[in-house]
């Protein structure tokens, strides 16, 4: 399922530029444009549902294989000491974009750990987004 006026939709038809960092069958994954963390990478279902509760279960079956292969994907090439899989449904519960999606943030020792963009240094390193997809995709 497809909706011509989502934003997430239009990024996995390529209508809107991303940087990808996976795509099967069921998912595609691409890094976040204001990251929480160097690597903060966004895992979406091509079946478009606004939210948890309104994708069916085999869809959510379908996108899991991505999000492991994903995360796994940046640890070993990010080598982040740690991540974080957040998931937000509502606006109450901080949700902007109603396409459900996966978000995964690597951790690393020593850098900060908040739920908000990264600012000053680190966000001008995790905002470089070639360097990142060159270090992520080799
Ligand atoms: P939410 O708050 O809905 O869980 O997360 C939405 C996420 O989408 C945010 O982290 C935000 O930075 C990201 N985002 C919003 N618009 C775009 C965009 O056009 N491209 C990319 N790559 N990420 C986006
Ligand atoms: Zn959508």
């Amino acid at each position: 399922m497809h909706d011509p006026d989502c934003l997430f939709c239009k990024i996995i038809a390529g209508a809107i530029p991303s940087h990808r960092v996976f795509e099967d069958a069921h998912a595609y994954a691409f890094l976040d444009i204001a990251p929480f963390g160097k690597g903060h990478t966004l895992v979406v279902p091509k079946f478009h549902a606004a939210t948890l509760f309104d994708l069916p279960p085999e869809e959510l079956a379908g996108i899991m294989p991505a999000l492991q292969r994903t995360a796994t994907l940046l640890k070993n090439r990010l080598r982040c000491d740690g991540m974080a899989v957040m998931q937000l449904n509502g606006a109450i519960a901080g949700q902007t974009v109603g396409h459900v999606h996966f978000h995964l943030i690597p951790r690393y020792a020593g850098q900060p750990a908040g739920w908000a963009p990264l600012a000053g240094a680190a966000k001008a390193e995790a905002t470089d987004f070639p360097a990142l997809l060159r270090q992520i995709l080799g």
